[in-house]
């Protein structure tokens, strides 16, 4: 049944058809409730007069309260202004117009009292504001509360007079429309030991505040009611999958985990590495369907977790599978796990995208008869058709491009028992966006790298330092070591990046005339990358001139130069990501990062950062704190509504940690909210599944 809240906007009193349509198009308001949940970004305060006198240039929003001396029309026509004198006891300013003059001709009386409110500018000495807001303190006027609201608009909207003070009114005639409609959405028991204010008061608060503590109330009210539902949501996901699904016991551990632990192990295992595998074990023995992340730097060793994780599927009498993101990656997989287990008979594939058709036939019949016991691809494997004998378990690398919806998918490889699912995830997640993307998974995190590694010696170098940079490249080639070169997507043109590459190139080709370079880009096919990599890798070429492509788990030890040009381009994660291609060997690694001279702020802190720290999370919470979550990789694909509305993620962690216990404790008493004190939470849940994704697939 559609709900009052659910109206087309144009009906509401004050919008009518015309400026219904702007409003769709331009903020994507198309209903009562739209409108009532577009938030203000700021406030000011309209307790404050200021005088004239001491009016700066520049200044913020200021009020002052005054007459009109006089009014004139100046200019020619088409170039009109319309300049009133305003003066308090202290002084004088202009007031001045270039559009709707007539109308404010015909209203602004002169020797009346007005408040003015308005941006101040300084022009021929004399100070101004451009376009006030003007109120008659006689008529009747909205009661905008102390604080008044600031609506984002655009610049079509406000060229239709739909500014912030036309959406403050607009605003005002909802509230009085909505008076006595607004249900509550949470029960006593949440809204009471945290003293909540109700959804009607906060709504009302939110647009029009009385004071900054009410103001305070209303936010704190809905920034826990938004983050509260989406973790109720999640983890009633957890829980009913844990309901639903039952895992297959893998409760050997037998020849080719401990062949591989005796015989093969290059190197002794960090504590990390040992912690996770007993983690992943218990879970794998339980009787459950394991949904674990399992975060760890870049370089930490996830890719032998993964392979001696796989050996226990298999002593189980189970297929397992390992997905990675690029061809590259699952190519290097493939050659790193086929090296790792010489000696053990294990039966490996490999599955792309440019699989050749005669070889995928054979795949998937060894897939179906269980003769293949590891197969190793791209994504594409789960949009295949491939089908398995026993899937027993899916490794999902690099996992941060990967949303809840596509694991979902991966549950239904098995028509009965879904196979257990292991998640890496090179970026390490900060916690509050962990506990929203994968807030449905068991975390292992492993926080301790290989033994013997140097912490990469990040700089930062502007254009001037270039020929200084070349001088160091070459010493260090010269001692045996190899050097990346990556450059940045710069344009959405894929052929002008290639350009921005191929430059590069020849660039280097000169710079460095005794050295062999390799180049990889995105346009290539994956057999020309893959015989590139493979020549950069046996140490063939000196230098890989590279995009991104580069980016993700790409490891070759004896490279210890990452170059990264235009590196304001990149964000935090993606320059991490970067840096961690270097540091894999014994030898000191450097990442130098070159930059023009002109860089936003932004650009600067994540520079900065980069060379402040090693550590992954430390970088990512910089980064959730620069970017905001909304555009963080991954969260777009999450199918989980990260797109917040008032919460935030990089400021709001302690909401969120509380809105997540409650969720929690609810569920732990009332799995499927059925209890009559949980009626309203079943009743706004149900609503929820029917806007967003579609879990049917998993419950
Ligand atoms: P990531 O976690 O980024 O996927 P990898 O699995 O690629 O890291 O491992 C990075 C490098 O560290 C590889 O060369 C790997 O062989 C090596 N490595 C992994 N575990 C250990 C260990 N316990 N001791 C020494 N080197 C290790
Ligand atoms: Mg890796």
């Amino acid at each position: 049944m559609p709900e009052y809240l659910d109206q087309d906007i144009k009906f509401l009193p004050g919008v009518g058809p015309k400026r219904a349509e702007l409003l769709k198009k331009e903020l994507n308001i198309n209903t009562f409730r739209d409108l009532l949940y577009y938030f203000p970004y700021k406030y000011i305060d309209r307790t404050k007069f200021h005088s004239i006198a001491e009016v700066r240039s520049n200044q913020a929003y200021i009020q002052v309260k005054g007459k009109i001396r006089s009014i004139e029309l100046q200019g020619e026509r088409h170039k009109q202004r319309l300049t009133a004198v305003f003066a308090d006891e202290t002084g004088v300013m202009d007031l001045v117009w270039f559009q709707g003059i007539k109308y404010i001709r015909e209203n602004l009386l002169p020797g009346k009292t007005y408040v003015v409110f308005g941006k101040p500018s300084v022009f021929n000495g004399r100070v101004n504001i451009i376009h006030p807001e003007v109120e008659d303190k006689t008529s009747e006027q909205i009661k905008t509360g102390v604080l008044q609201a600031f609506y984002n608009t655009t610049e079509k909207l406000k060229k239709r007079f739909l500014n912030t003070q036309a959406l403050n009114k607009i605003q005002y005639s909802l509230a009085q429309q909505i008076r006595g409609k607004i249900y509550e959405t949470l029960p006593p028991k949440v809204t009471e030991p945290f003293k909540l204010m109700g959804l009607k008061d906060a709504l009302r608060q939110i647009h029009f505040p009385e004071s900054t503590q009410q103001l305070q109330k209303a936010t704190f009210r809905l920034k826990f009611e938004e983050l509260f539902f989406i973790q109720l949501k999640i983890l009633s996901l957890k829980h009913s999958r844990y309901e639903a699904f039952k895992g297959f016991v893998f409760s050997n551990v037998g020849y080719n985990f401990n062949q591989f632990y005796n015989n093969n192990l290059p190197f002794e295992l960090t504590g990390a590495q040992k912690k996770v595998i007993k983690e992943i074990r218990k879970d794998l023995g339980s009787g459950k369907q394991m949904n674990r992340l399992l975060q760890g730097d870049v370089g930490s060793g996830k890719t032998l977790v993964a392979l001696m994780v796989s050996l226990i599927s298999f002593d189980n009498g189970f297929q397992a599978s390992l997905m990675a993101p690029t061809e590259i990656l699952a190519i290097q997989h493939f050659n790193t796990i086929r090296k790792m287990l010489t000696g053990l008979g294990v039966k490996t594939a490999l599955l792309t995208g440019s699989t050749k058709k005669s070889e995928r036939k054979i795949i998937h019949e060894q897939l179906e008869s269980g003769d293949l016991q590891l197969l190793i691809g791209t994504h594409a494997l789960i949009e295949d058709v491939v089908s398995f004998d026993k899937l027993g378990l899916v490794i999902i690398d690099e996992q941060h491009r990967f949303g809840v919806a596509q694991r979902a998918k991966l549950w239904k490889k098995n028509a009965g028992t879904p196979p257990h699912i292991l998640v890496m995830t090179a970026t390490p997640i900060p916690r509050t966006l962990a506990m929203t993307l994968y807030g449905d998974l068991e975390v292992s995190v492993i926080d301790e790298l290989p033994p013997g590694r140097k912490p990469i010696d990040t700089r930062h170098y502007f254009e001037n330092r270039r020929k200084q940079v070349y001088q160091f490249i070459r010493s260090q080639i010269d001692a045996g070591r190899q050097a990346y070169i990556v450059y940045p997507l710069i344009s959405e043109s894929e052929k002008m990046d290639y350009k921005n590459l191929e430059d590069g190139y020849e660039l280097m080709q000169e710079v460095f005339p005794r050295y062999k370079i390799s180049m990889v880009h995105g346009r290539m096919k994956p057999a020309e990358k893959d015989a590139e990599m493979q020549l950069f890798k046996e140490g063939k070429t000196q230098i890989m001139v590279a995009t991104t492509v580069i980016e993700v788990g790409v490891d070759v030890p004896n490279a210890s130069i990452m170059v990264i040009e235009s590196a304001e381009r990149f964000g935090l994660s993606q320059l991490h990501q970067l840096r961690g291609r270097v540091g894999r060997g014994a030898e000191q690694s450097y990442c130098l990062l070159m930059s023009s001279y002109k860089i936003s702020n932004e650009s600067r802190k994540r520079l900065e950062t980069m060379v402040r720290t090693n550590d992954g999370f430390e970088i990512a919470e910089v980064d959730l704190k620069l970017r905001g979550p909304g555009d963080i990789e991954g969260t777009q694909q999450s199918g989980l509504g990260v797109d917040l509305n008032i919460a935030n993620l990089g400021k709001d962690g302690e909401i969120l940690r509380i809105a997540r216990n409650v969720a929690s404790d609810i569920l732990d008493d009332d799995p499927k909210l059925e209890k009559e004190e949980n009626k309203i939470l079943r009743y706004q849940f149900q609503k929820m599944k029917n806007t967003e994704f579609n879990w049917s697939v998993i419950s």
